[in-house]
């Protein structure tokens, strides 16, 4: 049976020579966000600053802010008030670089943006984090499963001890590493996950509570925090025997994303900081969870997730240096 007939979704992707035709300059590049921002190009019917509308005007010969509020009294532009707030890399990188980052599934180096956009290392660590701010989501409606729930764990020696062993152990003994819990709904195929403090049960129970809605379905391995669970149907597959898939009952879904957070995170990021973990993290859930669209919609996307965010400078400098290994 061809895939069609299946009913699979081909998603539309952008070729690099399309890219470039999209965006040939900054121009072109800012009028596509304001569009995407604002609904159409030029200046917004409502201030990024006071919310205010009626006293807008261009003021072309204010670039970079070329636009004018007569509530506030301030100039903005198509950055204010959103990742790129303040940044000085031009529009036209700004939109390849969403391109590079919403494309590539393993993630984006900054050496990479620094290469590929011709921008200072640093600059271009900084716009990772401003990307990866844009991609923190939280607070979305709850999932209402089938839902798989694991946990994992990242950085420390957990590494080289087997699948079964790591599993029970669920206390803080060793030293560095770790706990991320995730869970992925089967219907929307949405994946949540979040660096946890520990494993034991009122953590885990908590994290599934927060985030699928009770009644649900609920899979998870034989992990001790998990059985008891109120208000779910909680169905479990025993690792520790070999035992993977139960009819409907299994994680491999969640245990994917897993993996491609682990493949990431050894061949994109070395020296992911497990300090700031969780940053990473959301980047890979909400990769996951756009990847399903079209590429010109991921970036569409990706543009609404940038606004009312801002990184202060503290926030931007505060693991700097994490790529290049000096700090842990
Ligand atoms: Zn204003």
């Amino acid at each position: 049976m061809s895939q069609k007939a299946l009913g699979k979704h081909f998603r539309k992707g952008i070729s690099l020579i399309e890219i470039t035709r999209m965006f040939p300059n900054d121009h072109v590049a800012e009028a596509w966000f304001e569009k995407q921002r604002w609904g159409a190009v030029g200046k917004p019917s409502t201030c990024p600053i006071c919310s205010k509308s009626g006293k807008i005007s261009s003021v072309p010969s204010r670039k970079p802010l070329p636009y004018w509020c007569g509530s506030c009294r301030r100039n903005f532009s198509v950055k204010t008030n959103s990742v790129m707030h303040r940044s000085h890399i031009g529009y036209q990188k700004w939109a390849m670089a969403i391109y590079l980052w919403t494309t590539t599934l393993k993630g984006v180096s900054s050496m990479k943006l620094h290469r590929d956009l011709e921008i200072t290392q640093k600059s271009a660590y900084f716009m990772a984090q401003r990307l990866r701010k844009a991609w923190d989501v939280s607070g979305l409606e709850k999932m209402i499963g089938p839902a798989e729930a694991d946990e994992t764990y990242m950085g420390g020696k957990r590494r080289n001890m087997s699948n079964a062993k790591r599993k029970t152990q669920t206390g803080q003994g060793a030293v560095g590493k770790v706990a991320v819990a995730g869970i992925k709904d089967r219907k929307s195929n949405r994946v949540v996950a979040n660096v946890v403090g520990s494993t034991e049960k009122d953590t885990l129970q908590g994290f599934i509570k927060d985030n699928v809605e009770t009644g649900s379905e609920l899979y998870t391995d034989e992990h001790a925090s998990y059985p008891g669970i109120d208000g779910y149907s909680h169905k479990s597959v025993r690792h520790s025997c070999n035992e993977y898939v139960k009819g409907v009952v299994h994680t491999n879904g969640v245990e994917s994303f897993w993996a491609m957070f682990k493949r990431a995170h050894k061949g994109t990021y070395h020296k992911m900081s497990l300090k700031y973990l969780q940053r990473y993290v959301d980047e890979f859930t909400t990769r996951h969870n756009l990847r399903s669209s079209d590429t010109a919609k991921m970036m569409q996307d990706t543009v609404a997730m940038m606004d009312g965010k801002r990184l202060t400078y503290a926030d931007l400098i505060a693991d700097s240096g994490l790529e290049s290994g000096a700090r842990k």
